[in-house]
């Protein structure tokens, strides 16, 4: 795709339907923010912290609609976004897991205690189609279900959170949280390297100063 926008020119853009004037040559999300729009007057990403802005896009030139990023999104002439709603957290019984993480042994018991649709799994690719972030969303659960939490959790390095596998899994599987799963049962297996384990003691026992 190749923008031939020059410096400081604006462009036409649709996004939820509106038709908009944004600046060209700027991600999609610097481009909203800077419209001044209400709907983007605050992306936490210019305070410092990933908001998953994900979208569905379509290209002038282009019959497909693209799971993307927001921010990793540059501004093309007539290209078409929408901003998914996001799941209700606090209300969704599909993003609210509780467990305490166990030895190694009984991780994988425990995954099938924990995420026990996961066993469903029926291949259907659609998580790994809709990952903005171009993860293999469909083989961490593969691997999960194959008691390989580290390699599964491995695959999930860049994940951001962002939902988009979970909303369009038909067996109401959420991977991301399976992925968090792995790689925090993962984690807590593994020694703590001896420098980290004496700070965290200094800190404990207060000889630490923590700064904001
Ligand atoms: S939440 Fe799912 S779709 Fe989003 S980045 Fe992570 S693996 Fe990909
Ligand atoms: S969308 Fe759900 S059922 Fe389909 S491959 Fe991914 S995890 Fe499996």
């Amino acid at each position: 795709m190749t923008n031939t926008a020059t410096p400081n020119s604006s462009t036409e853009i649709t996004v939820n339907g509106t038709r908009l004037s944004v600046s060209a040559n700027h991600s999609l999300i610097q481009a909203l923010w800077k419209t001044g729009h209400p709907n983007f007057k605050s992306a936490s990403c210019l305070e410092g912290v990933c908001g998953s802005c994900r979208i569905m896009v379509k290209y002038d030139n282009q019959s497909a609609v693209n799971m993307a990023l927001a921010c990793q999104s540059k501004v093309e002439p007539g290209m078409q976004v929408i901003f998914p709603q996001y799941l209700e957290k606090e209300s969704t019984a599909l993003l609210n897991h509780r467990y305490r993480l166990q030895l190694s042994s009984e991780s994988s018991e425990q995954l099938k205690t924990i995420f026990p649709e996961a066993a469903d799994c029926r291949h259907c690719h659609g998580c790994t189609v809709a990952c903005p972030k171009g993860i293999d969303v469909e083989q961490g659960i593969t691997l999960a279900n194959e008691g390989k939490l580290a390699a599964a959790g491995d695959l999930f390095i860049n994940c951001v959170m962002c939902d988009l596998c979970t909303t369009s899994c038909p067996e109401n599987i959420a991977p991301n949280y399976v992925a968090l799963f792995a790689r925090r049962t993962t984690a807590v297996n593994q020694p703590t390297p001896t420098n980290l384990a004496r700070r965290l003691q200094a800190l404990q026992r207060g000889e630490l100063k923590i700064k904001y």
